[in-house]
């Protein structure tokens, strides 16, 4: 898709990582699938992915973890 942060750029598939913080806790997912823009490098991550990260991230803060790095596709 086109970019629409700088209209010039398309969008590839590709992976990114994203930090979330939560509370005390501080969660970052490597390799969470995205679109990223080919121009600016704007992230575009789909609205499934983005609520599988904060089921994922609740679970981790539940742990009372207070900085977890993990993959996506593994994290639990
Ligand atoms: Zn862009």
């Amino acid at each position: 898709m086109k970019c629409m942060i700088c209209k010039h750029g398309e969008t590839k598939q590709g992976i990114t990582t994203v930090t979330l913080e939560k509370a005390s806790s501080t969660i970052v997912f490597k390799e969470v699938p995205a679109q990223i823009c080919d121009n600016c490098g704007e992230k575009y991550i789909d609205d499934s992915t983005t609520k599988e990260l904060l089921n994922k991230a609740r679970k981790i803060v539940k742990n009372g973890v207070e900085v977890d790095i993990r993959k996506y596709a593994i994290a639990a």
